[in-house]
């Protein structure tokens, strides 16, 4: 909505005939995206029995490497097959999943108009894996599910590891990139700062134009280091806060 307006990247919009309000190259860089891997798949012994509840009750935070200050990886359980659609036809239906997650990604993607129309689509690049950082910490990730779904605790249900199963370094590489997915936390596409890229203030001020503010998930400057629909609850009751005060 702020591109459709004229506030955004001068060069873009002109390009696109949208008389520029606001020069503001930071709205829709900056996205960002947790990472799911799709996913580490074992067969069950006997019958796969009904997902309680939402079907992925457990999830766990670890570092990639212990000097990191916060975690890097999210896995999650899946009491289903979680399978990409490339990957889905190699997954029988009696198993369940340790699904590899990133929530400290480094990759970066854009947002950006493909017209002035305002129903013509968006040109949405998510960028996954667009740093080795990335592939490398989830690579790890790989490794620490494929260790817990081997341990003990798991061989009362474990018939068998369907997916990856043993591979060598590229052959993991190929089943890392076959398997991403999102964990739907897209975010940081307004971003709030002080720096050139930054698209509100810290009151949550569109730079550049008065009476305006953004309150959603996209004015996070890094994604969280988790699920973001209780931030983006948080942004919008703050929101309130600054303006009723
Ligand atoms: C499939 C899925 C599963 C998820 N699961 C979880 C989960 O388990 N836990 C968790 O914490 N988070 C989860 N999330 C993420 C969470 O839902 C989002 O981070 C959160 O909703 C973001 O809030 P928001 O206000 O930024 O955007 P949204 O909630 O997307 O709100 C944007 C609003 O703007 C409206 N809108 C869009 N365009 C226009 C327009 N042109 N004019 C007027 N209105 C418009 C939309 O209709 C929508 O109501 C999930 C997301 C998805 C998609």
């Amino acid at each position: 909505m702020l591109l459709l307006s004229g506030i955004g990247p001068a060069e873009d919009l002109q390009r696109l005939g949208i008389p520029v309000v606001v020069n503001l190259p930071g709205v829709g860089r900056n996205l960002q995206d947790h990472v799911l891997l799709a996913g580490i798949q074992y067969e069950v012994q006997g019958d796969l029995p009904a997902p309680k509840n939402n079907g992925g009750e457990s999830t766990m935070w670890w570092k990639s490497d212990p000097k990191l200050l916060c975690p890097d990886i999210q896995s999650v359980i899946a009491e289903f097959p979680f399978a990409t659609l490339e990957l889905a036809d190699q997954v029988p239906p009696n198993c369940y999943t340790l699904a590899p997650g990133l929530v400290r990604p480094a990759s970066r993607g854009q947002v950006k108009l493909t017209s002035s129309e305002p129903t013509a689509d968006l040109e949405i690049d998510m960028n996954y894996l667009g740093r080795d950082a990335d592939v490398q910490a989830l690579l790890l990730a790989i490794d620490m599910c494929r260790d817990m779904g081997a341990s003990a605790a798991f061989k009362e249900w474990r018939k068998r590891e369907v997916m990856p199963g043993k591979r060598d370094k590229a052959g993991m590489l190929e089943f890392l990139r076959m398997s991403t997915s999102s964990f739907f936390h897209p975010t940081s596409t307004c971003k709030m700062g002080s720096d050139d890229m930054a698209v509100v203030d810290p009151q949550l001020r569109v730079y550049g134009v008065s009476g305006l503010r953004v309150a959603d998930a996209s004015i996070m400057p890094t994604v969280t280091t988790g699920n973001t629909n209780a931030p983006a609850v948080l942004i919008g009751e703050k929101a309130a806060e600054i303006m009723l005060s």
